[in-house]
């Protein structure tokens, strides 16, 4: 179970399609608790990676996440843009000269992205954010590895603490984010950004899978 750059690049696209399938739904979410421009920045990002594959797919591993974090800072606007880019340039520090992503490092390389994406936006699991399918998602892979099982229980895992961290958001009032602005602080809805951030999460887990 590895992916290198250019499975990691099939696994970019993968994403696109996905996003392209959930447009309506993931752009009225963010129209209820934000400006409803979160899937049009998603998709945007992830075109533009599409467009470079085959110069993305040709680096080494550590190369491609610091060229993708910094081709999703300089096209992404919103939060999600510099979040995403800050999370992609501090995993390229996490693989460093490693050619090929296995278990145990991509749990690294979400690590990283979860730090950069907290430090950048001064939030932290239970703001009703991206970062919580990420959190959750991530800690239930390090509690599976932790205990000695194997690849495909660490896979689930992640896939199943993601989607508890995503729908966790609906009940959740908003600490950062537009959805702050709101009375209701968002309550009873679910955050976009952590739709497509569990979204990726899932689509992950099932590259290294098959
Ligand atoms: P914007 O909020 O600038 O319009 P987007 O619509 O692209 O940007 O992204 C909105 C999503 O970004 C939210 O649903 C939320 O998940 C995430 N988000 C916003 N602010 C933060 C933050 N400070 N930390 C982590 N995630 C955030
Ligand atoms: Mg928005």
């Amino acid at each position: 179970m590895k992916i290198d750059a250019k499975g990691y690049m099939d696994y970019v696209a993968k994403v696109a399609q996905k996003l392209a399938d959930n447009r309506d739904y993931v752009t009225e979410l963010d129209s209820v608790t934000g400006d409803g421009d979160h899937w049009v920045n998603m998709d945007l990002g992830f075109r533009k990676l599409l467009e470079q594959r085959s110069t993305l797919e040709a680096l080494s591993l550590g190369e491609l996440f610091k060229k993708i974090g910094m081709l999703v800072m300089s096209t992404v606007g919103g939060s999600s843009g510099v979040l995403y880019g800050s999370a992609y340039i501090k995993a390229s520090q996490a693989i460093g000269q490693r050619e090929s992503l296995d278990v145990p490092l991509l749990a690294e390389v979400l690590g990283a992205m979860l730090d950069a994406i907290m430090a950048r936006g001064g939030a932290k699991p239970g703001f009703k954010t991206m970062i919580d399918p990420l959190y959750q998602g991530l800690e239930a892979m390090k509690a599976a590895l932790a205990v000695g099982k194997g690849d495909r229980a660490a896979l689930d895992a992640l896939r199943a603490g993601s989607i508890a961290g995503m729908e966790a958001t609906k009940a959740m009032e908003a600490v950062k984010g537009r959805a702050t602005y709101r009375t209701d602080k968002g309550v009873g809805h679910l955050d976009p950004g952590a739709v497509t951030m569990c979204y990726q999460l899932q689509v992950l887990a099932d590259c290294f899978s098959s």
